[in-house]
């Protein structure tokens, strides 16, 4: 299988080959066809695996098959550290090279003015740290998620570990209830398995 196969528009086709992906991961293979149908998917894969595109792809297509009249958020990527969060973003932009969607990163330790401006101009994805995403939802009135169709727990088990279930909770709770949610995971502990009850409806499971 190619990444033509996988009906994923040209623009991100090109990526991929700009990239010099010749053909999906494991996970990819399995994540993207599966994504594109909006289901909810509880995935176990590690960094490496090539997970990030695995969710990536599937979302930035659903974002170019329903273009936007007003911008708006519509999309969020939660991750456990600044790093993952600033390798998100960056894989992102490379993967939507060839579109005009438009990828934010709201982490600690960069200037919180300079991110709730960029915020307010609501790119389509959102790529944040828990703490600091929630510090601007509750501070800054125009920044809000209440377009969001969808929500990515990335690294979920070390999102509980390093202690962010509370601010975790309270953002899943601020999304719409209609949306679709990705979860990735190293490992599936209890606490994992209960962020998947609360957050996710119906999920497919994927291991790769
Ligand atoms: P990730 O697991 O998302 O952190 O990705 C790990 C590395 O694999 C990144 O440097 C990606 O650019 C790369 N990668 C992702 N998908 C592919 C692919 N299909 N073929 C080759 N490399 C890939």
């Amino acid at each position: 299988k190619s990444f033509g196969d996988l009906n994923l528009s040209r623009p991100l086709v090109r990526a991929c080959e700009a990239l010099g992906y010749k053909q999906p991961t494991p996970i990819q293979a399995a994540c993207i066809p599966l994504a594109l149908t909006g289901r909810d998917i509880s995935g176990s894969a590690v960094t490496g695996s090539g997970k990030t595109a695995a969710f990536g792809l599937p979302i930035l297509e659903r974002l170019l098959y329903r273009p936007r009249r007003i911008p708006a958020i519509r999309v969020m990527i939660l991750t456990p550290t600044r790093e993952l969060a600033v390798q998100v973003h960056s894989m992102l932009e490379k993967l939507a090279q060839f579109t005009d969607i438009r990828c934010c990163l709201v982490v600690g330790g960069l200037s919180s003015k300079v991110q709730e401006a960029a915020l307010r101009t609501r790119p389509d994805i959102v790529v944040a740290t828990p703490g600091r995403m929630i510090d601007h939802l509750h501070n800054a009135q125009s920044v809000g998620i209440e377009e969001l169709a969808i929500l990515v727990l990335d690294e979920a088990d070390r999102l509980l570990e390093l202690g962010f279930t509370k601010e975790v909770h309270e953002l899943v709770r601020m999304c719409p209830s209609r949306r679709q949610t990705m979860l990735f995971s190293a490992t599936m502990t209890d606490e994992v398995d209960e962020l998947v009850k609360l957050s996710l409806n119906f999920p497919v499971r994927l291991s790769a």
